[in-house]
């Protein structure tokens, strides 16, 4: 497996590194005031190519792969998670999502405007009363009517629902499911947006869909199809997401050797202590570890390997790395570290939603635990 990147993969990241250095870092306070903005600076990742990644540049993309989506999730993340949330559930739960299972004219029609930034696409699959069995559990409605469908139910926890102008929605009828794809203009409402405990700068909101009727050109992978949707697009999130964990990670190793550097009691600086070098060792050894894992899994899915297993782990891990070196770079600043007036007590708050969103750890590891048993025969 080849971890090598191209030379086009290096030129993007420039650009990416360039674009958050500029835009992303001196405003990632203001973003978390404002999570309106990201609206903006989402659109000005579209003019500059970088929406969407993993589609073809006849429909607006760079025709690039999973790998590179990846790197260019953790170098945001590693500016602003917020970001780098909302960057996810637009360009891949939702552009690469209709890219994979949309028919030539919904490519058309949706791709190259979400992949431009015109407009802002969020994933609507959790439901106030269906998180882990958000399939089972799943109450929001779809009906025939004619050669029309009526949408009825609501949404919970939607990532840019309030910012959003193209909700890709699942929803059942008895045991079929289906995913469609709505605008807002048919009738979606976004009630107010949810107030976190981190990734605050992301907008998150409840979506609502009363007797919404569209035709059965907005049903994405045919009627019926909505589980296999469902089932590929969170290998590919997982696969990608995990990479904002670890941006998350390698910002709060950097800002705690930084600063363990420089701060100095009993007349050294606290990196001379050994309690400290041990964390410093694990914060290096547990993301290059986290993000080997990472690596394979995203070739793996990006090869169409169907085992969930790798997505899932690499989720997991780099998930827990990200908590857990944020929370010793904390402990690193010591009372500052509590502080807002240093990003490590965000990066720890921001980093808790790794393990929540996309399927949580606990249903991860029954998701690996599954997968690695029916792997043993007799
Ligand atoms: C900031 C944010 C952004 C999000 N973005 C999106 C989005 O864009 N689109 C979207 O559709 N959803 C989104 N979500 C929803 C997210 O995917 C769900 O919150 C998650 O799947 C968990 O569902 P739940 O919150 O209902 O928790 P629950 O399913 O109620 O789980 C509660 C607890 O019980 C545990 N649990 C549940 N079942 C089992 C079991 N069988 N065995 C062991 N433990 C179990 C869980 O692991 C968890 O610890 C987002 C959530 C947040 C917070």
């Amino acid at each position: 497996m080849d971890f090598t990147l191209s030379s086009d993969q290096l030129s993007i990241k420039e650009i990416v590194e360039e674009f958050t250095k500029r835009e992303v870092e001196p405003n990632a306070e203001k973003i978390e005031r404002e999570p309106a903005m990201v609206k903006d600076i989402l659109s000005k990742m579209g003019k500059l190519g970088l929406l969407g990644i993993t589609i073809p540049e006849r429909f607006g993309g760079s025709g690039l792969d999973y790998l590179t989506f990846g790197v260019i999730v953790e170098e945001i993340a590693y500016h602003s998670a917020s970001l780098a949330l909302s960057y996810g559930g637009h360009s891949n739960l939702v552009l690469d999502n209709i890219y994979r299972n949309g028919t030539e004219e919904q490519r058309e029609e949706f791709a190259r405007k979400l992949a431009q930034g015109e407009w802002i696409g969020s994933l609507c699959l959790t439901e106030p009363g269906a998180g882990s069995d958000a399939i089972g559990g799943m109450t929001t409605s779809y009906r025939k009517n004619g050669n029309s469908f009526i949408i009825n139910g609501s949404k919970m926890f939607i990532t840019n629902a309030p910012i959003a102008d193209v909700f890709l929605v699942y929803a059942r009828e008895s045991s079929n499911y289906s995913a469609f794809i709505l605008k807002r203009e048919d009738g979606v409402e976004t009630p107010g947006s949810i107030d976190k405990m981190g990734m605050r700068g992301s907008p998150t909101g409840e979506v609502v869909f009363h007797d919404i009727e569209i035709g059965k050109d907005r049903l994405l992978g045919g009627e019926g199809g909505g589980k296999k949707v469902i089932y590929q697009g969170l290998n590919a999130e997982r696969a990608t997401m995990a990479f904002l964990p670890l941006g998350i990670a390698r910002r709060a190793m950097d800002e705690a050797v930084t600063y363990a550097k420089k701060r100095k009691q009993f007349g050294k600086p606290i990196s001379e202590y050994q309690l400290i070098q041990e964390k410093i060792a694990y914060m290096f050894t547990r993301l290059e570890a986290a993000r080997l894992l990472a690596y394979k899994a995203v070739i793996l899915a990006q090869d169409k390997i169907s085992d969930p297993k790798y997505a899932a782990a690499s989720i997991m891990l780099a998930s827990e790395t990200a908590i857990q070196i944020a929370k010793d770079a904390v402990q690193i600043f010591g009372g500052y570290g509590y502080t807002t007036e240093f990003p490590v007590e965000r990066l720890l708050r921001d980093s808790v939603i790794g393990e929540i969103a996309a399927g949580t750890t606990e249903i991860r590891k029954l998701v690996i635990a599954r997968s690695v048993i029916d792997s043993y025969k007799g």
